[in-house]
C-alpha cells in the first residue's frame, strides 16, 4: 500500500490509478466494519483508496477528539493485508492551512437526530468528504450503514451538487451479542458494554411491534422497555431512509434509527427497511 499523507501527491497517484476507482473514507482504528467496506470496494473497482483521518471539523469542543482512538500502524497493516492500492494519511494542518474557512451545508437533514445533538457534525462530515473526493477523485464512495443519517446527508450532498460519484452503502457489521461494532465502544466499561446491546434489541422491537400493526407511539414505548437502566436515551424513530424525516408506517426504504448515552458514551444504531 502507497501510504501519501501530502494533497498534490495523493492527487497525483490516485490520478494514476486503473478505474474504476472505490474511495473508503474512515477515521482509523479500523474494525471488521470498516473492513467490509473495503472488501466491498476491493470486489466492485480496479482499484481502492483508503484515507484516514479524525477529522476536527465534524467535533465539538466538548466532544472526544483529543481521546479518540488511533492506529496508525494497525491500520496501515490491515489495509496493506487486503490489498488496498493507496492510504492517504493527511494531518489537520494538511486539511485545514491557516485561512481555510469554506463549509459545505446540507440545510435541515444536517440539523436533525445526529444533527441536533451535534449541531456542527454533519457540516464538517460534509466538508470534508467533499475535501477528499476533490483529491481522490474516485468512480465510488463506500459508506456505512451504521452511520445512517451521515449516508443520507452525503447522498443529498452529492445529488444537490451534481458531483461525479457513486455511492455504495455497505450493512452493519455487528459483535456476536448485536452491538454494531464501532471505534467508540473501547470506551465503554465493562457494565457499559454488557448494556450496550439493549440499543440493538430496543430497535428489533420496534421494528416488530410495527410490523405486527402497532402505531409508533406504541412500538416505541415497547421499545424503550428494551433499554438498559444503564442507557440513556436520546431517540428512538422512524425516518425516510432518503430524507431522513420522521414516518409513521415502515415503508422502505427506511431507518429505524436509535442513540442512547451509556456514560459519557454515546452510541448510534439502526435497522435498514429495504425496499
Ligand atoms: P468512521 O471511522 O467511524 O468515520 O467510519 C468510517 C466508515 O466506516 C463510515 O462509512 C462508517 O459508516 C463505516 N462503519 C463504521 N462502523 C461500521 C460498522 N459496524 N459496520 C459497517 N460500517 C461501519
Amino acid at each position: 500500500v502507497h501510504v501519501v499523507s501530502g494533497v498534490a501527491q495523493a492527487r497525483e497517484l490516485a490520478s494514476l490509478l486503473p478505474r474504476p476507482v472505490g474511495f473508503v473514507p474512515t477515521m482509523g482504528a479500523l474494525h471488521e466494519g470498516h473492513l467490509d467496506l473495503v472488501r466491498r470496494a476491493m470486489n466492485e473497482n480496479a482499484s481502492v483508496v483508503a484515507s484516514v483521518f479524525v477529522n476536527p471539523l465534524q467535533f465539538a469542543p466538548t466532544e472526544d477528539l483529543s481521546r479518540y482512538p488511533r492506529d496508525l500502524d494497525g491500520d496501515r497493516a490491515k489495509l496493506a493485508h487486503l490489498g488496498v492500492d493507496m492510504l492517504f494519511m493527511p494531518t489537520p494542518q494538511t486539511m485545514y492551512p491557516a485561512g481555510f474557512g469554506t463549509a459545505v451545508d446540507v440545510g435541515p437533514m444536517g440539523t436533525v437526530y445526529e444533527g441536533a445533538a451535534r449541531p456542527a457534525h454533519f457540516r464538517g462530515v460534509t466538508t470534508v468528504v467533499t475535501k477528499l473526493l476533490h483529491v481522490i477523485d474516485p468512480d465510488v464512495l463506500y459508506l456505512g450503514q451504521k452511520d445512517a443519517q451521515q449516508t443520507a446527508v452525503l447522498r443529498a450532498m452529492i445529488r444537490d451538487l451534481d458531483m461525479n460519484v457513486g455511492t455504495s452503502i455497505v450493512p452493519t457489521h455487528r459483535e456476536p451479542d448485536g452491538l454494531a461494532m464501532s471505534s467508540r465502544n473501547v470506551y465503554l466499561s465493562p457494565e457499559q458494554r454488557a448494556a450496550a446491546p439493549s440499543l440493538h434489541e430496543a430497535l428489533v422491537t420496534l421494528c416488530a411491534t410495527l410490523e405486527h400493526g402497532s402505531s409508533k407511539a406504541d412500538a416505541v414505548a415497547q421499545a424503550r422497555s428494551k433499554l438498559s437502566p444503564l442507557a440513556q436515551l436520546d431517540y428512538l424513530d422512524v425516518v425516510d431512509a432518503d430524507r431522513f424525516e420522521p414516518v409513521e408506517q415502515l415503508r422502505p426504504p427506511a431507518f429505524i434509527i436509535g442513540a442512547a448515552r451509556f456514560g459519557k458514551t454515546r452510541l448510534i444504531d439502526n435497522l435498514w427497511i429495504e425496499p
